[in-house]
């Protein structure tokens, strides 16, 4: 069978096998449709049924977390772990809290997570998780019984040695808290490499918290040096206002870019002068409320609860929301008004339709799996350190994750280049790079 042929086979399977599951789809396709270089060097995994085992997960559980809100209403949410890929390490990905969770969406979020950490060359298979909880205006002790009962089944699936979750959006220090306790009270172990994520006084890892934001500005960073351009003096739009996005603005700031404009659900804040990092900290993190706070509060920034924050005129946009954010006409205005580069700090948050408008402009694209890494090489950082009972400091943590992100720049370019692209194709070169080291594990340790 042809390389194009098999490709379309496998393709038509998964439709087949995971109907309705639209974000699963549209990321198997993104993925598959790079592959056909490196399958063409190496008939060795089509006939080996890479792909085909690739695209079905290892495992995949769903379970009942029933639990009690403050008015003493029994509430049943749907929890989900899927185990996708064990080739080069311990199942590792994060957990999502959100009301739009459901398999597809793990799906796509654990497909993603196999090619991005072995992009970043450390020991860590695939997975994702989470449940379709809304956190959103619940009390602490809500949260925490909440994240009781999603332990008290997640706890059999996982271990520092099979799979170890970490958070994503709804899951942040205080949950993994939480659910690190119920773990170590249902287990009697204080098993530090569990979960990673952790608060720093406990197991944590200094940089863990910033590392995904930072580390996407890192990779735009060397995007950009490419053509001999930096962040300095820039004008950056950042979608979202969670940790990704937060940390991500922390950075570029640093580096001297100036950030006009952030969102959350509800609406976008600009801001001529520059968000205001530590007003929007205290707002988000401190008093978890929303966005539209900050321009009540900072007379020179405006809130529109309607349009797109894509529309400010900006060099470089870091989306860092979640899936799907950044579609055609927000690409068309990007481009229009005149974007260098575009790193996508959240999983697949522009639509395949949005990505070729901008790369037929040519803007410097880094795909999430490649731009968004730093996150979780920075928790493969924690699993070391947690394994060796030792903590290092913020700037040994921090200069080890940009030398990650470094690295994975490098060979995404330098595989892009190898198998037939521009060397600025990124979606290639992350997608063929992450695969290969992956089918090489499989390939070698047999149908399984
Ligand atoms: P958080 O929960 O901390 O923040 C998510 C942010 O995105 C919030 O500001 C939220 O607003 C906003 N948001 C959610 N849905 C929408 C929407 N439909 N439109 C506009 N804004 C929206 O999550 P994270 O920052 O951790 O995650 C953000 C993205 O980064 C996700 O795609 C995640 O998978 C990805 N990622 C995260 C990593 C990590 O280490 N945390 C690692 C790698 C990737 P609101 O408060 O209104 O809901």
């Amino acid at each position: 069978m042809d390389v194009s042929t098999h490709i379309e086979a496998v393709h038509a399977e998964v439709r087949r096998r995971n109907p309705g599951e639209a974000e699963f789809h549209q990321a198997v396709t993104e993925v598959l449709s790079s592959l056909g270089p490196a399958l063409e060097r190496h008939p060795e995994y089509v006939s080996g049924g890479i792909v085909e085992r690739l695209c079905e997960p290892e495992r995949q559980v769903a379970f009942r977390v029933p639990w009690v809100d403050d008015q003493g209403a029994v509430r049943v949410n749907r929890g989900f772990r899927i185990e996708f890929s064990s080739a080069l390490g311990p199942y590792k990905g994060g957990l999502r809290f959100h009301p739009s969770v459901n398999l597809g969406i793990v799906k796509f979020l654990g497909f993603e997570q196999i090619f991005k950490n072995a992009l970043t060359g450390m020991g860590i298979g695939g997975g994702k998780g989470g449940a379709d909880f809304d956190p959103r205006g619940r009390s602490d002790g809500e949260i925490m019984r909440f994240c009781q009962s999603f332990m008290t089944e997640l706890y059999r699936h996982i271990g520092e040695r099979t799979d170890v979750p970490a958070g994503d959006i709804g899951v942040g220090g205080r949950e993994i808290g939480f659910l690190f306790g119920q773990y170590k009270r249902l287990t009697n172990r204080f098993e530090a490499g569990v979960l990673t994520g952790k608060p720093v006084a406990w197991g944590g890892s200094h940089a863990r918290t910033e590392a995904t934001g930072y580390g996407t500005v890192f990779f735009a960073q060397e995007m950009l040096a490419t053509r001999g351009k930096s962040f300095d003096g820039r004008r950056v739009v950042v979608s979202g206002s969670g940790n990704v996005a937060v940390y991500a603005i922390e950075k570029v700031q640093a580096l001297g870019g100036r950030v006009v404009a952030c969102s959350d659900s509800s609406g976008y804040v600009v801001d001529e002068d520059g968000i205001d990092l530590e007003l929007l900290k205290e707002i988000k993190e401190v008093r978890r409320a929303r966005l539209s706070v900050y321009a009540e509060v900072k007379p020179t920034a405006h809130f529109s609860a309607r349009g797109t924050l894509y529309d400010v005129p900006c060099d470089i946009a870091l989306p860092c929301a979640t899936q799907n954010e950044l579609g055609r006409d927000d690409a068309v205005a990007l481009t229009k008004n005149g974007v260098l580069a575009v790193a996508e700090g959240a999983n697949m948050p522009s639509t395949p339709e949005a990505i070729e408008v901008l790369r037929g402009a040519g803007v410097l694209f880094g795909p999430g799996k490649a731009a968004n890494a730093g996150g979780v090489a920075t928790s493969a950082l924690e699993m070391q350190q947690n394994a060796a009972r030792d903590q290092w400091t913020f700037e040994q943590t921090e200069s080890r994750l940009a030398a990650v992100m470094r690295d994975i720049h490098t060979e995404c370019r330098a595989t892009a280049d190898t198998y037939g692209g521009a060397p600025d194709d990124y979606v290639l070169g992350a997608n063929i790079a992450g695969f290969l080291r992956v089918a090489d594990a499989m390939a070698a340790q047999g149908i399984v």
